[in-house]
């Protein structure tokens, strides 16, 4: 055995050794998470002059921002607004999207001389690489005089009269301020736990049920051989929940409608329409989509010779749907055996069809899969403007352990910066 080989074992034995625990740390804010939330509060605190610690189990920071926007990090969205998320309280967002506005991180961005631009519907990419947000947060953070430690495994967290001992794999710390920034649960291979669920239970504040977001949706056995030998074709769709089940008031103030491209997949559906409806997505719900939005494909006097043979509408179809797509469209819409020509009533029928298809999805592909994690830490058990405790003075959460989801395109970046800011200002 080698010497290397018995340290690594002891240190999977004792991931917190008795004789770093003697030696108590004491920093004013104990930030768990070097996340965008995270490194965004860090950076604000320890410009007040706080003596603040990053602590992170990851081997390096901010993992996710990294494989965030296909590795370009969508940062932020122009039209960011408390309507982009989801959340038990719509309202919550807004105090904290006030105080730190896109146009706030904008500003930032460009005092790095990050060249960015804006890909589509507001959102903003980076221009070379995600690396550039990572180094702009750890440079900020540097100058703010932060510390960051990454590899440090997180052990029992404790409240009392002095603030918090936090045990772990780098000693005991001690802290007047706690920061729970450990993210949701999305992509457990780089590092997401649901540590910041069990610390906000711990603490006795309640939880919203957590499920996936922005996740690919997964067809029925029988949806499944009907389209996904159609893999990798896509359309551009209005995609919303059927009407039956939208409450209005519950988790957003809008009924969902998104109007991007789907995509079938080996699996189901995915492409921005279905990520973004799949947040919205319980198990049971109807997922309508219009595949011709805003258009009147098949309307008898808007047919080719104003045919009513099946081929007529194949080539009308055609003209909004790839080609197989169209095709198995018709197949499964008409039934057997196809008349020769079709009545008014049938065309209206396909026509009222085509904008209205309706899926109950089976599920979805899960956290490993997912971009985000919906629900989490309940937006009554803090305070919008600072996102601390209502119960626990000095204990704070912020970015997406929150129950505030955004949609796709930058909105849970701008919810990770801005909550991290406004618990930055005060922690
Ligand atoms: C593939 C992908 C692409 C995405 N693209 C975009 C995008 O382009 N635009 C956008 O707005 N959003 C995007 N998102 C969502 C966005 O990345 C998250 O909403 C955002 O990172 C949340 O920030 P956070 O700081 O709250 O959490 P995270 O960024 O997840 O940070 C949490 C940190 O806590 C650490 N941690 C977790 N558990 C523990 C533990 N037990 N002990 C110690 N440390 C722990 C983690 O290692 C991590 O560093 C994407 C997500 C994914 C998965």
């Amino acid at each position: 055995m080698t010497y290397g080989f018995v340290l690594t074992l002891m240190k999977l034995l004792f991931p917190f050794p008795s004789h770093k625990r003697i030696i108590m740390r004491r920093i004013d804010v104990l930030i768990l998470g070097a996340g965008a939330a995270g490194l965004m509060c860090a950076m604000e605190a320890g410009r007040r002059g706080r003596k603040v610690l990053v602590v992170d189990h990851a081997d390096r920071v901010g993992k996710k921002i990294l494989i965030s926007g296909g590795g370009r990090c969508n940062f932020t969205n122009l039209h960011c607004t408390a309507e982009n998320f989801l959340s038990e309280n719509p309202h919550f967002s807004r105090s904290a999207l006030a105080r730190f506005t896109s146009a706030d991180m904008i500003a930032l961005v460009e005092r790095h001389g990050i060249a960015y631009h804006e890909k589509t519907l507001g959102q903003l990419f980076c221009d070379r690489t995600a690396r550039d947000m990572t180094d702009l947060l750890e440079r900020e953070c540097a100058e703010a005089g932060v510390q960051i430690e990454v590899g440090v495994s997180i052990g029992s967290v404790r409240h009392g009269e002095q603030g918090f001992t936090v045990e772990t794999s780098g000693g005991l710390l001690a802290a007047s301020s706690l920061v729970v920034a450990t993210g949701g649960l999305s992509i457990p291979k780089i590092g997401a736990t649901g540590l910041g669920y069990d610390l906000a239970r711990q603490f006795g504040l309640r939880i919203v049920e957590c499920r996936p977001g922005l996740v690919p949706i997964a067809f029925d056995n029988a949806d499944q051989e009907q389209w996904c030998d159609l893999s990798g074709t896509s359309t551009e769709v209005v995609a919303r929940l059927g009407t039956d089940k939208w409450k209005p008031n519950s988790h957003t103030r809008r009924s969902p409608n998104f109007r991007e491209k789907l995509l079938i997949t080996h699996r189901g559906l995915s492409g921005p329409a279905a990520l973004q409806i799949s947040s919205f997505l319980t198990l049971g719900t109807t997922l309508e989509i219009d595949l011709a939005p805003g258009r009147q494909i098949l309307h008898p006097n808007l047919l080719q010779n104003t045919s009513r043979e099946a081929s007529a509408l194949l080539i009308a179809l055609r003209a909004v749907l790839p080609a197989r797509w169209a095709e198995r469209w018709l197949r499964l819409s008409l039934s057997e055996p196809v008349p020769r020509q079709l009545s008014n009533a049938a065309i209206a029928a396909l026509e009222a069809r085509l904008h209205a298809w309706q899926v109950i999805p089976a599920g979805n592909e899960g956290y490993i899969k997912a971009e985000v994690t919906v629900g989490g830490v309940a937006t009554d058990e803090l305070d919008p403007r600072t996102l601390g405790s209502r119960k626990i003075p000095k204990l704070f959460f912020i970015g997406e352990v929150v129950d505030v989801t955004g949609w796709l395109g930058g909105y849970n970046f701008q919810w990770a910066w801005a909550s991290g800011f406004c618990a930055g200002q005060i922690c």
